[in-house]
């Protein structure tokens, strides 16, 4: 049954024209990881890498974010990462408001189908797509929000973190208390502690 509504929802996102992205995209990309996952993490849109590829988060900032989900013994059964908007934007600029609006109906249906106990919301675009309002990335960051049984917690893009190496650490300490969330809610068992 979940799987007969993701596809209908893959099917529904690759013929989705609800904005002009659709038509400078090489491909749609959707999710990768696991369809039903405890942990969703979400980005703002696909980079170039992701284009071409038809994957979230395969680019360099996805290395950075990989390599702390392995470090910290995540495996791909553990979560769904995915990004607010499906479509890659030209010259790699911010998805506009109007792109984030029409498509934030379509990852509302994903997250309905994914189903997280947790959330990790990557950079300002994905927290305003949730929330509706810009955060003050300092303030909100590494905090848990529970909302009707839902965690949800803010932290850095990683391809800020690339830009800015002291923000590599607060997105691995983010990572150590959403893995602890989900040992504590009993959706994710002890594999590897940070020290390996
Ligand atoms: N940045 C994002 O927000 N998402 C990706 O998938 C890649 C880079």
């Amino acid at each position: 049954m979940a799987d007969e509504r993701w596809n209908a929802f893959e099917n529904k996102v690759r013929s989705c024209t609800a904005c002009g992205l659709c038509q400078s995209k090489s491909n749609y990309v959707i999710y990768r990881g696991a369809i039903s996952a405890g942990l969703m993490i979400v980005g703002e849109a696909p980079g170039v890498d992701e284009d071409r590829e038809g994957k979230p988060f395969v680019g360099v900032s996805g290395k950075l974010l990989q390599n702390a989900l392995d470090a910290l013994g995540f495996t791909a059964g553990d979560y769904h990462i995915c990004n607010i908007c499906k479509c890659h934007p030209p010259q790699n600029r911010r998805p506009t408001s109007e792109e984030i609006r029409v498509c934030k109906q379509l990852f509302a249906e994903q997250f309905r189908i994914v189903r997280p106990k947790v959330i990790l919301l990557m950079g300002s675009t994905a927290y305003e797509a949730f929330y509706g309002n810009k955060p003050v990335m300092h303030d909100v960051r590494g905090i848990f929000d529970e909302r009707n049984g839902y965690y949800i917690m803010t932290t850095f893009h990683p391809a800020y973190a690339l830009r800015n190496p002291k923000g590599k650490l607060p997105i691995f300490e983010d990572l150590i208390k959403v893995r602890q969330k989900l040992i504590d809610l009993g959706i994710k068992e002890i594999v590897k502690d940070i020290n390996g």
